[in-house]
């Protein structure tokens, strides 16, 4: 038996891993893997770990920068529908951890459920969010978790609940291999007034984020209370370019990477930011996305 028989039709050798990210920069995974159901996607992590193979998880790639020399290992793509159901309870989503961030926001808004509509224009998934502990104008989406379910890297399923789970800013406890669901709940507003609110927060956002044509990254966190695009702005810094990746002039935390660019581009680009800041602000930056 070799390494991918039986899943021959699920896992494709050498995958650019560019095209999945949303600075489409990036070499290739050695293995490439979308798996249809909860059990192949079990059987699959199982039969890696078992033979000590290194084993990633891809979302929507909006918050990772991929190396040009690509990925050793698995990387696993959650795109099949089983991975991003989304169902309405009482006050209560159940998202998947494939389920678009976009999808989870609009289905909260129309059903009157308080807080996600502060989340819209973020791109990625419910699962990438709960990872990263993603936030934006003073909500982070962890507020909301009752329970998640996880796959870890040895193949097993285990259920956290509100107890066993913490979240902080830009990180959270959820650090298994692959966060397949959670429970999310909410207080009630009337629809109306939360669409009206996205709305208003969609038009500040769309006047400051790159557009979805634009190649970009989400840079830096931001340091106690200040907000890292300020230190940016105030080291002078906007506009700054390596190649054809730049610090960019509506909002200096997102990077826009010219199509081409290379991953040594982003990360000399981060290192002068990060050495500008420390040198004229005497801040320490740290970066908000993922390097692989
Ligand atoms: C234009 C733009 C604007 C942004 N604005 C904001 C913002 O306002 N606030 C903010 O917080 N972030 C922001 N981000 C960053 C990004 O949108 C979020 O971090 C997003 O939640 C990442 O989700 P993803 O699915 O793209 O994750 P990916 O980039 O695919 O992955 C990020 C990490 O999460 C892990 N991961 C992904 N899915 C799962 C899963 N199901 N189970 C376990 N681990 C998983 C990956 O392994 C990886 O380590 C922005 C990014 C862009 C490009």
């Amino acid at each position: 038996m070799t390494l991918l028989s039986g899943f021959e039709h699920i896992v494709r050798e050498k995958e650019p891993l560019a095209p999945y990210t949303r600075l489409n920069i990036g070499g290739s995974a050695e293995y490439f893997a979308e798996p249809t159901t909860r059990d192949e996607l079990i059987e699959l992590v199982k039969r890696f770990s078992g033979e000590d193979q290194s084993i990633r998880l891809i979302g929507s790639g909006s918050n990772l920068l991929v190396n040009d020399t690509g990925v050793n290992g698995l990387v696993i793509h959650l795109a099949a529908p089983e991975f991003s159901q989304i169902e309405v309870g009482e006050n209560r989503i159940l998202a998947g951890g494939g389920a678009k961030l976009n999808h989870f926001v609009a289905t909260a808004v129309r059903e009157g459920f308080a807080g996600p509509e502060r989340l819209v224009g973020l791109p990625g998934t419910v699962g990438g969010a709960l990872h990263n502990n993603t936030n934006a104008h003073g909500v982070d989406i962890g507020t909301w978790v009752q329970s998640a379910e996880v796959l870890t890297r040895a193949g097993e399923i285990k259920k956290h609940n509100k107890e066993s789970m913490s979240f902080g800013y830009r990180q959270s406890s959820l650090n298994e291999l692959v966060i397949l669901n959670a429970e999310f709940a909410f207080d009630s507003e009337a629809s109306e007034v939360l669409t009206k609110a996205m709305q208003k927060l969609w038009i500040v956002r769309r006047a400051s984020q790159p557009t979805t044509e634009q190649n970009a990254a989400y840079m830096f966190k931001d340091v106690g209370g200040d907000l890292a695009s300020d230190l940016i702005e105030d080291a002078g810094l906007k506009g700054t370019r390596v190649g054809g990746v730049q610090v960019c002039d509506s909002d200096p935390n997102y990077f826009t990477a010219e199509f081409g660019s290379s991953s040594d581009d982003v990360l000399k680009l981060i290192a002068m930011v990060k050495s500008q800041v420390a040198e004229r602000l005497d801040v320490n930056l740290e970066t908000a996305i993922q390097i692989w």
